[in-house]
């Protein structure tokens, strides 16, 4: 299946959900068997190559394609989420967005010094959840090999931002 097949399965939902916002629906994605199938071989054939040690997945739809990459590659998935809501104890990073502030977090332990990670998430936008992420990662002593995302909105130059700081970024579709 194409890049163009892939993308033409993601539903684009205006002005959510905010006005002025064109949602990218990966859902009519995951619906569609081949579809979902094709995304996560995609994936694959970026994240072998690294042989990363663990997949880390970016609440929500990041989970779900981050823990279907890492079930492939036989390796480990940790989610990184929103605070309160990982029941163990957590380490955290609190960063700033548009308007007011935001924190993630992940199980303590569950990324252990020297791991070499890939990130993963839908989509980038502004980049600074996946930024945040990635620091939160390295505070713990982790690499992080790549971000990788399905979707990448190129005008609001979140993959130059991640780049900037050094974090390789790739994106299936732009
Ligand atoms: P950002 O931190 O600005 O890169 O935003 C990335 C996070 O917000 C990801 O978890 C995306 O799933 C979500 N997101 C931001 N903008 C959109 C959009 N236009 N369509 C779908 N998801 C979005």
């Amino acid at each position: 299946m194409s890049i163009d097949s892939l993308t033409a399965l993601i539903r684009t939902i205006p002005n959510f959900p905010k006005p002025g916002i064109q949602f990218r629906d990966v859902t009519t994605l995951l619906a569609d068997g081949p579809g979902f199938g094709e995304l996560v071989e995609r994936l694959v054939a970026v994240a072998r190559p690294l042989d990363p040690d663990l997949i880390v997945g970016i609440e929500a739809r990041g989970f779900i394609l981050g823990a279907a990459l890492a079930a492939a590659l036989g390796k480990g998935f940790v989610p990184v989420r929103k605070a309160g809501k990982l029941p163990g104890k957590t380490v955290g990073i609190d960063y700033v967005l548009e308007y007011g502030s935001d924190r993630l977090e992940l199980h303590e332990g569950q990324v252990p010094a020297g791991a070499r990670v890939v990130l993963v998430d839908d989509l980038i936008a502004t980049g600074g959840t996946a930024l945040a992420a990635a620091q939160l990662l390295r505070e713990q002593g982790a690499s992080v090999l790549m971000a990788l995302f399905a979707v990448d909105l190129p005008d609001l130059g979140g993959k130059a931002l991640l780049e900037e700081d050094g974090v390789a970024t790739q994106a299936l579709i732009a």
